[in-house]
């Protein structure tokens, strides 16, 4: 399993780095995009 480390941003397969814990790196999956397509369509509607 992959583990990012949080203090320089970099993948590492150690489970510390950097002086502190790593944690494990998913997959993106964010829910970035569905919040943006909401605020969009409100927008498009001009309810915002
Ligand atoms: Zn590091």
């Amino acid at each position: 399993m992959i583990k990012k480390c949080n203090e320089c941003g970099s993948y590492t397969l150690q489970d510390s780095h950097c002086s502190s814990k790593t944690e494990n790196a998913r997959p993106a999956k964010f829910s970035y995009p569905d919040k943006y397509g909401k605020y969009r369509r409100k927008a498009k509607k001009g309810e915002v």
